[in-house]
């Protein structure tokens, strides 16, 4: 079970993956994007720690909602904008609940694939951050299908996301600024999708 302290323990992990990362994600955007990605995450991420302290009295549901709201306006960029529907959407799945369980971990990462296909209008395959939590989501879906326990789940999710994220590098892009070049970055990965991996890993990892 993961209470609400417990998520925003996960969150500073989080924050602490990406901020270490910071060479690697800003040369991957810089290749195929404006190399503004692992800048707009930090930001997000920072506000999210800095504010966290006010949120100990909120609702599992309120947090959610926060996190997004907070996403959504100190994040700049795309990203900001789909995580920040990523969390809105799932908020509501939060209501009356004071953990998350194996069950609705699922529901939330499968809210988050859906949240950002349909606001970032993207399909699987477009080389985005959808083709790392989208297949995360269905390979954590399969587990829970089959009976197989939280950690098994976990690591099924956990390396869908990674090869995923990898799986981007053959792709043409269709959304976002990777698709303006002319090779359509054929060649690269997809920054959103790795640094999307990234969190995913460590959500596994903490929960494990
Ligand atoms: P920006 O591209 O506006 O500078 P970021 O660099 O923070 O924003 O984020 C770029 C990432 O956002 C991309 O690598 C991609 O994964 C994701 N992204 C961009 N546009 C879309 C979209 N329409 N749908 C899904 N993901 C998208
Ligand atoms: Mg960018
Ligand atoms: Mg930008």
């Amino acid at each position: 079970h993961l209470y609400k302290e417990d998520y925003l323990r996960y969150l500073a992990k989080a924050a602490g993956v990406i901020r270490g990362n910071k060479e690697y994600i800003t040369e991957l955007d810089s290749a195929t994007g404006d190399g503004d990605h692992w800048l707009n995450l930090t930001i997000g991420f920072e506000k999210l720690l800095e504010k966290s302290k006010e949120w100990e009295s909120v609702t599992y549901q309120e947090l959610f909602q926060n996190i997004a709201m907070t996403m959504m306006s100190a994040m700049g960029g795309s990203s900001g904008v789909l995580y920040g529907s990523a969390y809105l959407k799932t908020a509501g799945l939060l209501e009356n609940r004071e953990s998350i369980d194996q069950g609705l971990l699922g529901e939330i990462l499968q809210g988050w694939a859906e949240a950002i296909r349909s606001r970032g209008n993207a399909e699987l395959g477009y080389k985005t951050m959808l083709d790392a939590v989208y297949p995360a989501a269905s390979a954590y879906a399969k587990g829970l299908e089959e009976g197989k326990d939280s950690g098994e789940c976990l690591r099924q999710m956990a390396r869908a996301a990674r090869e995923g994220a990898e799986s981007t590098r053959d792709m043409e892009a269709v959304k976002g600024r990777a698709s303006y070049r002319e090779d359509k970055s054929v060649g690269f990965l997809d920054p959103g999708a790795v640094t999307m991996a990234m969190q995913l890993e460590c959500l596994a990892d903490f929960i494990l």
